[in-house]
């Protein structure tokens, strides 16, 4: 099993210089890997096959030194080595562009010795974080770019490298530092890949831990699901629950009170002289209330996540491309050539409480929490979620009138979220075939409720209140406390849902 465990650090002033100094350095060296890399790329994909950009000299494959990747020291591989001892050829007689940039470390070293204080196994990570950016790029994802101070703010080491012993941590050549040892590592677990990240209010580190003895979390078959909760995320509610609930959204970024605050602090940092120290400060105030906006979310949400998973065994949930919702608005042009209001202004509120929302993060939580727990989350097609009427399954855009939902078909009203997280629910039981079992929903009817209910007779039977159930006096009965459990003051009325 493999875990992951983060702790905040607590290095004193030496150390917490030490480690600023180290990403600075190693900023350099990935913006340095990545720059020789780049020149390697256009070399061969973009100019021609040429050895030497400057002069254009064609490729000779034998005498050149051209590879896909760097130009750095010796691009053949020795033929030493275990390869010729067994006396087989090496596949490639070529060195992978990360191989040839972590050779090269050592040269870095000689020639710039403050580098020899960082450790081997961090800096040997910095060829290959690059490698892995590149390794994307061919796969699809978008070109590297160079690092710049806000976003290079984590380095790794090497698998068996750091010890803990109580609340200290062991960094090699940081040294022992102390840590907020919030949970112990479990018995048995070894310490993997550790990473320390800076962020605005201090250090912190990730640690993962495997223990290769104890089994993986197990995967639930989808023909032991009896019970399904549909929920469709939204920005009034932040979830729908198809039975009916829904979970408030505190809007932590977009609420008055914070955005208020957020404004004043922007505002002071765009009056104070670019690259001021005083600048500086203010700046860090306001990186300050985003880092607190942020983790008031993520707690939120995982209370959230864990609220929606009691419900039942798996969770349904709309597979939504955030992304795409959050797209401005297309320019409009009038015959003159002007642009026309095309409502980006109205969008733009939309987009930031769509942000402030983070149904992804939610989405994730839920997944992650539903392996742990035993539970399953399953992902359908938000296509005519809201559109569909869950009685008739008749889908007509005219049905939904902003919260109401009316069918145009069989006239059943409903509560258009909520109706969406009933269409989710259906949508998961038909894409994955489960075999959900219909539960008997008791209602609960108050004694004391303001609202008189009709209850039928054999009810009403039930509903007498004799001595012995009757609570003390002074005392209310709520229906958590389990001193008072067995007692009726709830009437019970049966009704299949
Ligand atoms: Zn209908």
């Amino acid at each position: 099993m493999l875990l992951s465990f983060k702790y905040k650090l607590r290095p004193n002033r030496q150390q917490s210089q030490k480690l600023t100094q180290w990403l600075d350095l190693l900023r350099a060296t990935y913006n340095w890997c990545l720059r020789d890399r780049i020149d390697g790329w256009h070399q061969q994909f973009i100019m021609g096959d040429y050895c030497d950009l400057k002069n254009q000299v064609e490729i000779m494959p034998l005498s050149c030194s051209l590879v896909k990747g760097t130009q750095l020291t010796n691009p053949w591989k020795d033929g030493g080595g275990k390869a010729k001892k067994e006396g087989r050829e090496n596949k490639s007689p070529k060195r992978t562009a990360s191989l040839m940039q972590d050779a090269n470390l050592q040269e870095l070293k000689d020639a710039r010795p403050w580098y020899r204080d960082i450790d081997i196994g961090v800096l040997q990570s910095i060829p290959a974080r690059v490698n892995e950016s590149f390794n994307k790029f061919f796969k699809g994802a978008g070109f590297p770019k160079f690092k710049r101070r806000h976003d290079f703010k984590s380095f790794s080491y090497k698998p068996g490298r750091v010890k803990i012993k109580g609340n200290k941590i062991y960094l090699p050549k940081v040294g022992w530092m102390r840590f907020y040892n919030s949970r112990s590592i479990p018995e048995g677990f070894e310490i993997k890949t550790v990473t320390v990240r800076q962020k605005v209010n201090g250090w912190y580190v990730s640690i993962r831990i495997e223990n290769k003895t104890v089994p993986d979390f197990p995967v639930i078959p989808d023909s032991e699901i009896k019970t399904i909760t549909g929920c469709d995320m939204g920005l009034s509610k932040l979830v729908y629950l198809s039975d009916g609930s829904s979970i408030d959204n505190p809007r932590f970024a977009t609420n008055k009170k914070t955005k208020r605050l957020m404004r004043i602090r922007q505002r002071r940092v765009s009056r104070k002289h670019k690259g001021s120290n005083n600048r500086g400060k203010a700046q860090l105030k306001v990186s300050k209330l985003h880092n607190k906006i942020q983790q008031r979310r993520e707690s939120y949400q995982w209370d959230a996540a864990k609220r929606i998973l009691e419900r039942s065994d798996a969770v349904a949930v709309e597979d939504l491309q955030v992304k795409n919702m959050m797209k401005r608005c297309k320019p409009i042009k009038s015959e003159a050539g002007r642009f026309l209001s095309n409502g980006q202004s109205a969008k733009r509120g939309l987009n930031r409480c769509i942000a402030d929302a983070s149904w992804y993060g939610l989405t994730q939580k839920l997944e992650d929490l539903a392996v742990k727990s035993g539970k399953k989350l399953y992902r359908v097609n938000p296509r005519y979620t809201s559109q569909t009427c869950s009685k008739c399954q008749h889908v007509d855009k005219d049905s939904r009138n902003g919260e109401k939902f009316i069918c145009a078909n069989c006239g059943h009203i409903d509560d258009a979220n909520l109706q969406a997280a009933r269409n989710v629910k259906i949508k998961a039981i038909e894409t994955y075939g489960l075999n959900i079992v219909k539960l008997i929903k008791l209602k609960m009817v108050r004694r004391d409720s303001p609202k008189p209910v009709q209850l039928s007779l054999f009810e009403a039977e039930l509903c007498k209140r004799s001595p012995e159930n009757t609570p003390p006096k002074g005392k209310r009965c709520v229906g958590e406390n389990p001193e008072y459990k067995q007692l009726s003051l709830w009437d019970i009325k049966g009704e299949i849902s």
